[in-house]
């Protein structure tokens, strides 16, 4: 089959117009999190439904299912072209989608927006009872929607609702991953806790002005590879990127001024995402051979810049001298070391998006037991908050004082966005293994971050995985690039080589 035959032609320019409408969407969300007047939300949650009514219309037109047949009939020379690999995901895609009553889609977006809200006001007042109502309808209808897309019968409905994000990801592989994970990160986090001296975060412990801390994070973004003339960097409660084509990625930050480090951060972890987003080729808009290929790959960029580079001694070796141009007197008696050290310390923490590396994946492991219980009946939401900290208490080891610093943390759920956080973990361990095999071929990437130049691992990353878009899926494209399957040992080789220096242990 070739790109000009008449049912490929056909479904591309109609998957354009869906993506057309796609991108529409997108950046009216952005807008809700950034700029819209808070009066607003109601009329928005309609234009969004509209969006979503239209494109779940368009994607579930009878002729697509009608031009992808007449692809798969003329088959295709290679099955990792262009052409196979776009038929190959819009045929899995058009499967899902036709299984979902529109009117089940357009509830999910309606609602969706007006919980976000409910949820944004009950954190604000550390209220979960403001938002139960809100997360009872997400779950009910999540529940449907599981329901809706099936299932195999050794599976759960959590599997259906995952496979939207991580395709072909279950519950029990999960959990077959993240139990060993769990005991090998609890032991190196109570070593270094018990034996160690702990770094002093001495970035966070500085008071800075937000609007400079802005400029620098920006200086930054744009040192490691963000394109400020394809992409935006603006400000949300809760960082994120998204964006509607390669020529316009959105991304947010947060500032507070006793936090430079986790501005830095969030900033460097959303930088990564947009690198993978503009740098994914445009081989035609709506199509998979123009898009990233799962989450977990996703969040794999994104921990990478943050994490590998970001918390390296060599990042530092540039990085730091760059603070007194920025902040003056204020930075004047910092230690380039005792930045660096600050920036790796290790503390169990209430809070999901302000934990280290070593602590990260023991909240995402809280999350995957909870809401895995809740698709599954076993638990309500309105016992969500007491399970959540009776969770923390046993992992972690904390006391939760209240709901925002508790179940009403994260934006997530109010979306609908079930079967999502195990990808972050997934990521992190995607991020350790291809950051050891660009290590490898790149000899010298350490003494270039040192230089500030970050181009050879991006254009690495780029050719090794940017590139590909959907061809591969998440675990085929790892052992493409680095020969092997997933493995947790990158990861704690990471941390292990990294946390015990500098605790001591
Ligand atoms: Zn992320």
């Amino acid at each position: 089959m070739k790109s000009n035959d008449p049912p490929y032609a056909s479904l591309t320019a109609h998957m354009k117009e869906v993506g057309l409408l796609g991108g529409a969407a997108v950046v009216l969300g952005w807008d809700q999190e950034v700029l819209m007047p808070p009066k607003g939300v109601a009329y928005r949650a309609e234009q969004l439904a509209q969006l979503a009514r239209m494109t779940h219309e368009m994607s579930t037109d009878p002729r697509v299912g009608d031009w992808l047949s007449a692809c798969e009939d003329q088959g295709f020379d290679d099955p990792l072209s262009e052409e196979a690999v776009n038929v190959r995901e819009l045929r899995r895609d058009y499967d899902r989608s036709t299984k979902l009553p529109a009117e089940l889609v357009a509830e999910q977006a309606r609602t969706a927006s007006m919980s976000k809200a409910a949820w944004a006001e009950a954190r604000q007042a550390s209220d979960f009872e403001r938002f139960r109502p809100w997360l009872e309808k997400t779950i009910d209808l999540q529940r449907r929607i599981a329901d809706a897309y099936g299932y195999p019968s050794d599976g759960e409905p959590w599997d259906a609702l995952a496979e939207g994000y991580e395709p072909g990801c279950t519950a029990a592989q999960v959990e077959a991953v993240f139990t060993p994970l769990r005991e090998r990160l609890a032991r190196l986090t109570a070593e270094l806790m018990d034996v160690g001296v702990a770094p002093e975060p001495v970035l966070d412990r500085l008071t800075l002005p937000v609007e400079q801390q802005e400029k620098f994070v920006r200086f930054v973004a744009g040192e490691l590879g963000f394109d400020f003339d394809a992409g935006r960097l603006d400000r949300s409660t809760h960082p994120f990127c998204g964006g509607a084509h390669q020529t316009d990625v959105r991304m947010t930050t947060r500032f507070h001024d006793d936090l430079l480090g986790d501005a830095l951060g969030s900033t460097m972890h959303e930088t990564g995402h947009a690198i993978y987003a503009q740098n994914t080729p445009d081989r035609g808009v709506g199509l998979p051979m123009s898009e990233p290929v799962s989450l977990s790959i996703h969040e794999s960029q994104s921990r990478l810049w943050e994490n590998q580079v970001g918390r390296s001694e060599a990042f530092w070796r540039w990085c730091f001298p760059k603070l007194a141009g920025f902040f003056g007197d204020a930075v004047a008696g910092l230690d380039q070391a005792a930045v660096y050290r600050g920036m790796n310390r290790v503390q169990p923490s209430l809070i999901r998006v302000e934990a280290d590396e070593a602590t990260y994946n023991l909240h995402i492991m809280i999350r995957f037991e909870l809401e895995r219980r809740l698709i599954r009946g076993e638990l309500t939401p309105a016992g969500l908050p007491a399970a959540w900290n009776d969770l923390y208490q046993q992992t972690l080891g904390l006391d939760v004082p209240d709901d925002a610093r508790g179940c009403l943390q994260d934006i997530h759920w109010s979306m609908g966005a079930f079967g999502y956080f195990p990808t972050y973990t997934l990521g992190n361990l995607y991020a350790a293994q291809f950051f050891e095999q660009a290590s490898a071929d790149l000899p010298g990437l350490e003494a270039q971050f040192a230089q500030g130049d970050f181009k050879p691992l991006r254009t690495w990353l780029t050719e090794k995985i940017h590139t590909h878009a959907m061809r591969y899926r998440s675990a085929e494209l790892c052992e493409h690039v680095t020969g092997k399957p997933l493995s947790a040992d990158p990861l704690m080789r990471h941390l292990e080589s990294k946390l015990k220096p500098i605790y001591g242990v």
